[in-house]
């Protein structure tokens, strides 16, 4: 947090509980004193995530140290440090203070799901495990109207695209919930199994598809958009997923069908071969 002392803040959690959404997602309840005062901003507010390592009782991270924190953190060797990930608030209550994060366990192999091509990353495994008074710490949102939710149709909006993969199924959850009724909106959401799909709260006027991913088959979120007609109107797309597919189909948003590229929203959650540690430390290498 570094110069956004009132935007962000620390929140120490524990686990409460956890439920099994579908055999390759679960969903992580938080609670703890702190929550009262995160602000989440609804639709997909994201925050970081900081959690201990195997065998640590809490997250290694010296969050106590203000605006010095990062580099302090960043200080601590690897296998210490806590493990830093981003997710989103699916759902937050008042009293008693809870947050819901959903978690694609990709890479962990369940009793009704085979395992997926690559290992499971630390956040997927320590979510696998999760067990009720489980500490954490969230840097996430002191104010509702935050740089960390990305949804912001335009007033002229015609219509809304929504294309995401499982890690922004909880995304695509929480901006159905908030999208004004009578809005027409096109969604896509792709998910590993049949059985993960959820019963997500659709206002009238929104068209949701589920698509299944065979295991190791590529992604049919762009050949479900090419076939798609899109009605008349000004276009507002959201996309977030996988790296590659997130740019194939931006890509296909803007110079196949003309969309404004101000119109697109547009976020790899993940990447294919590489760690969320790897994709910041290729962010911090590049000339600012
Ligand atoms: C703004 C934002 C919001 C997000 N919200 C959510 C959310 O609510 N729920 C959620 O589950 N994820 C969410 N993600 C994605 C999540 O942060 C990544 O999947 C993250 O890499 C998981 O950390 P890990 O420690 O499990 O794996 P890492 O250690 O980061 O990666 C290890 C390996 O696993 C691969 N990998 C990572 N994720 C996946 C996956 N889903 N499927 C297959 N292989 C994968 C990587 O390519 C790498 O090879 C979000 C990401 C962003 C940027």
């Amino acid at each position: 947090m570094t110069g956004q002392a009132q935007e962000y803040d620390f929140f120490p959690a524990h686990v409460v509980r956890t439920r099994r959404l579908g055999p390759t997602m679960l969903r992580v309840t938080f609670g703890g004193g702190a929550l009262r005062s995160f602000a989440s901003g609804g639709r997909d507010q994201s925050f970081s995530l900081f959690l201990p390592h195997p065998g640590q009782d809490e997250p290694d991270l010296p969050y106590a140290q203000g605006e010095g924190w990062f580099a302090a953190w960043r200080a601590i060797p690897a296998d210490r440090r806590a493990v830093m990930r981003s997710y989103t608030v699916r759902a937050q209550r008042a009293e008693p203070p809870e947050l819901d994060v959903d978690f694609a366990l990709h890479g962990t192999a369940t009793d009704d799901h085979p395992p997926a091509d690559s290992p499971a990353g630390p956040a997927a495994a320590w979510a696998a495990a999760a067990r009720p008074g489980a500490r954490v710490v969230l840097l996430g949102p002191a104010v509702a109207d935050n740089r960390s939710v990305a949804f912001r149709p335009p007033a002229d909006t015609g219509f809304v695209l929504l294309l995401a993969d499982e890690t922004a199924l909880p995304a695509a959850g929480g901006i159905l919930e908030w999208l004004p009724a009578g809005t027409r909106a096109l969604v896509w959401i792709e998910v590993p199994d049949a059985a993960d799909i959820q019963d997500l709260p659709a206002p009238a006027g929104v068209d949701l598809t589920w698509l299944v991913r065979a295991p190791g088959t590529p992604s049919g979120l762009l050949p479900a958009l090419r076939a798609a007609e899109l009605p008349a109107g000004a276009p507002y797309a959201w996309i977030a997923g996988e790296s590659g597919t997130v740019k194939e189909l931006r890509r296909h948003l803007v110079r196949e069908r003309g969309v404004d590229r101000r119109a697109v929203a547009f976020s790899g959650y993940w990447r294919r071969g590489a760690s969320e540690d790897r994709l910041r430390e290729e962010a911090y290498a590049r000339p600012s």
